[in-house]
């Protein structure tokens, strides 16, 4: 494997080691009955470089081919008719994601809810209702052929409970797949479960969102998850999630 790639693939793992000590986890099994213990060491992240909006450009990732070498079908191909985790179990449908996969624009957020499980769609319930006008009353952008969205999970956590660590991790694979293969100009983070996944720590999101952070070079924002808009609906919240989509307008203009 090249020597540039291979260093890619260690800091992925790195980061999704943090990740999952961050969440509890202290060892890992394995088939061969090797257990990993994860070792306590820094969390601070050397790689992941945060810039605020003031930042003027934005570093890229040069390591990283700018052109997809693989397709949202050989994903979704790939994920087949998945049995990873226990989440398989109460699942109606897979919910792969939706949208134009040559999107400029990401969303990612948490899991599927009851909703989303019975259609096959990310974000078709009162959460998805709340994101569609964020995207098309307040950034004046087609859901469909501007952005594509999908979720840190594609089955339904059983009575709408958060994911878990393993079921994330089961998952994760496909999600990485998914931004490879669209490598759009901006992603944005929909909450905390969703912004921690992809930045492989736990992010305190009150604390973090409106911040340009990178995900393998492409530009990340991190914002409040429309369900969390809903249940507090403040002037503040609102504002916050109109500025942080107006600073990904001004990305994708660039
Ligand atoms: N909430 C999410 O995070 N994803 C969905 O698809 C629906 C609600």
């Amino acid at each position: 494997m090249p020597i540039q790639e291979r260093s890619i693939l260690l800091r992925d793992l790195r980061n999704y080691l943090t990740f999952l000590k961050d969440y509890g986890f202290s060892e890992i099994p394995s088939e061969s009955g090797v257990t990993l213990e994860l070792q306590s060491g820094t969390k601070e992240l050397p790689f992941s470089s945060i810039y605020t909006d003031k930042t003027s450009h934005m570093k890229t990732n040069k390591n990283i081919p700018t052109k997809p070498n693989i397709s949202i079908e050989n994903v979704r191909e790939e994920l087949g008719d998945c049995t990873r985790c226990n989440l398989h179990k109460d699942r109606k449908t897979i919910v792969f994601g939706s949208g134009n996969p040559h999107a400029n624009l990401v969303f990612v957020g948490e899991g599927p809810g009851a909703d989303e499980d019975e259609q096959g769609f990310p974000f078709v319930g009162r959460a998805g209702r709340k994101l569609t006008e964020i995207i098309e009353k307040g950034m004046n952008l087609s859901r469909e052929e501007d952005t594509y969205i999908c979720n840190i999970v594609k089955c339904r956590p059983p009575n709408n409970r958060d994911p878990k660590p393993d079921e994330i991790a089961a998952c994760n694979p496909f999600l990485i797949r998914q931004l490879q293969a669209i490598r759009p100009k901006a992603i944005v983070a929909l909450g905390k479960p969703a912004a921690s996944t992809l930045l492989g720590r736990t992010v305190p999101i009150m604390k973090e969102r409106g911040n340009w952070y990178e995900y393998e070079g492409i530009p990340l924002m991190l914002t409040l998850h429309p369900a969390y808009l809903l249940r507090a609906y403040t002037i503040e919240n609102r504002r916050n999630v109109m500025d942080d989509m107006n600073k990904v307008l001004t990305k994708l203009k660039k």
